[in-house]
């Protein structure tokens, strides 16, 4: 059976945003109602009531892959909704968490790693990880180390933040897998259609919901996916002792949201390639001369990175540097289209002069996440503010 329901389709992305939950549906209206139920009735069919004695588990799936509803701790119809999605435009078996953190928790106490390998990356996930190290003694280590061993974890984030740059998956891959060692890949940056790290072999893959798949900048929510329906069932017994699902009005914002997923990704990573390929020339020519380096994907020349972002599009989300900290720093208030706020993966296009949030990064750094805007209005709106400084040079 397949993991979105309705396996005798071959339907492609877009499609599956808007169907791959149709046979969900417990009642009769076309848009989803949010249901916010904490309870269900139990059947009024006593031959067909179980003793919890003979139940697995409150969160086992039936035959058809659906939940019986009990607690919604357990398991909600929203929540089944949004994981049928998921399940479709992931290629896996989705598991929904109240934020991606919750959700790379609900990873390392699935796995349980004695070790925990990794790149900078995302700030966040270091912090769960230093909660762990002080609960388990979690150890953490540089990527590909040479002490992973089986049973050890290895984490890639891949596109990194807050860079856009891609990491090497394949290479990864045959690394932890030779020593016994799983991969978990942090794919917030870069959603499908953009990478399927499946097709690499890893075990696990990862997304804060919160940004593109939620792409409105109005709910927190995580997500894991497997290939394998025994680990999402272990991740869905664990989660709701955790109590790490989403709630049910974040649940309805997701579902929503992944209506019009696809469409809202390309656009943005479209305008974010017509970005980069702008500034790219302007910084080559010397058009400007604040501009110092720019980081994308569509800009690395390792042959692995075509491979992997084999469409074409890049990551929506990038940085540039710019001559001083404090050029970085007045840079966003002097821009127009741009909130100047932290988070990425949203509508509405974003810069943030990252060492606000990211201790790790250069005080020279802005991070830029491309919205659904017009792109030549962004790089009007760049263009202008960036040449601003000329003069102070
Ligand atoms: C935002 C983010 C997270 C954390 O997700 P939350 O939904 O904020 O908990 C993890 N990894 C990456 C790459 C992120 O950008």
């Amino acid at each position: 059976m397949s993991a979105t329901g309705i396996s005798d389709l071959d339907l492609r992305i877009a499609s599956l945003g808007v169907h791959a939950d149709d046979s969900y549906a417990i009642v009769s209206d076309v848009a989803t109602p949010v249901h916010v139920s904490t309870t269900y009735h139990y059947d009024s069919d006593p031959t067909k009531l179980k003793s919890a004695r003979d139940r697995d588990d409150a969160t086992v799936k039936n035959e058809d892959g659906k939940t019986t509803f009990i607690y919604s701790r357990f398991g909600n119809p929203v929540v089944e909704r949004v994981e049928a999605v998921l399940s479709a435009i992931l290629n896996g078996y989705a598991v929904v968490y109240s934020s991606g953190l919750t959700a790379y928790t609900g990873a390392l106490t699935y796995y349980n790693p004695k070790r925990l390998s990794l790149t900078d990356g995302y700030h966040g996930c270091h912090g769960v990880a230093r909660i762990f190290t002080r609960l388990s003694g979690l150890e953490k280590v540089p990527l590909l180390d040479e002490s992973v061993s089986a049973g050890d974890l290895v984490h890639v984030e891949t596109p990194i933040n807050p860079t856009g740059l891609s990491v090497d998956l394949a290479k990864a891959v045959e690394f932890a897998h030779t020593r016994g060692a799983k991969v978990l890949v942090d794919a917030t940056f870069a959603p499908p259609p953009l990478q399927d790290p499946f097709e690499f072999g890893v075990d696990i893959v990862m997304h804060s919901a919160t940004k593109y798949l939620g792409g409105h900048s109005d709910l927190l929510a995580g997500v894991l996916v497997t290939k394998d329906p025994q680990v999402r069932d272990a991740l869905l017994a664990d989660r709701g002792m955790l109590g790490a699902a989403p709630g049910n009005f974040e649940s309805w914002l997701l579902l929503r949201s992944l209506r019009t997923f696809k469409m809202r990704v390309e656009t943005q990573a479209k305008n974010a390639g017509k970005i980069v390929a702008w500034l790219d020339s302007a910084l080559k020519t010397n058009q400007i001369p604040v501009l110092t380096k720019i980081y994308h994907s569509s800009l690395q020349t390792e042959a692995f990175v075509a491979k992997q972002m084999n469409t074409g599009l890049f990551s929506p989300t990038f940085a540039i540097e710019v001559a001083s900290a404090d050029i970085a720093k007045t840079l966003p208030s002097r821009l127009k289209l741009f909130h100047h706020a932290t988070s990425l993966g949203g509508v509405e296009s974003l810069i943030e002069w990252r060492a606000m949030s990211d201790p790790n990064v250069s005080e020279s750094l802005l991070r830029l996440s491309i919205g659904v805007e017009d792109a030549d209005d962004l790089i009007a709106d760049l263009k202008a503010a960036l040449l601003s400084f000329s003069a102070t040079l």
